[in-house]
């Protein structure tokens, strides 16, 4: 019987039940003696036979420096890549709402030193990158394990192939150079 009520999706302003059946709980307000829900959410009833309407939508994950996320190199540019965030790692069923564009300077793509963002990352490239900076939204690539987890050959789009220390397209033969991750093709994000 309760467990019915408590898969019921309501809107603001959703009839709950009436102040006989119920005391009003977070989420609900009472109006002449009937129940109302104040946000959009799921009804719930505990033992004390007060109904609340618990938020349904589960909250985004949080940005904070340290966050690991993965995302997607939208265009390289002299001084920084661009990056739209996919999802924050250990959390990768829930999208990133807002803001979605992150940038990982020159300067912190590896310890070492960067010619050229060219040779460390490729439009499209999937990359791992700790948030250090979280309300710019600067990202590092340094450590071992973070940098380029997925790479398409620039020529004919193949996936490339981790050998070594450089990336090789099976198809065309082509060899590319990256900031490889520790995890690069294991498909673990
Ligand atoms: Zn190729």
């Amino acid at each position: 019987m309760e467990k019915n009520k408590n898969e019921t999706i309501v809107i603001p302003g959703d009839f709950v039940g009436t102040s006989e059946e119920f005391t009003a709980g977070n989420g609900v307000c009472a109006e002449e003696g009937n129940l109302f829900a104040l946000q959009i959410g799921e009804v719930s009833v505990n033992e004390q036979r007060e109904i609340s309407v618990l938020p349904a939508v589960e909250t985004p994950p949080v940005i904070k420096e340290g966050t690991v996320v993965v995302g997607r190199v939208e265009d390289l540019k002299e001084m920084v890549a661009v990056v739209s965030l996919a999802c924050v790692v250990g959390k990768e069923q829930r999208e990133i709402v807002a803001p979605t564009q992150a940038v990982i300077h020159i300067s912190n793509v590896k310890t070492g030193y960067v010619n050229e963002l060219q040779q460390e990352f490729g439009v499209l490239d999937l990359v791992k990158a700790k948030v250090i900076d979280a309300k710019a939204l600067r990202l590092s690539t340094e450590e071992r394990d973070l940098g380029v987890i997925k790479a398409m050959c620039g020529k004919c789009k193949s996936e490339l192939k981790r050998k070594g220390n450089v990336l090789v397209c099976e198809r065309c033969r082509r060899e590319e150079t990256r900031k490889i991750s520790y995890d690069y093709g294991k498909g673990v994000v």
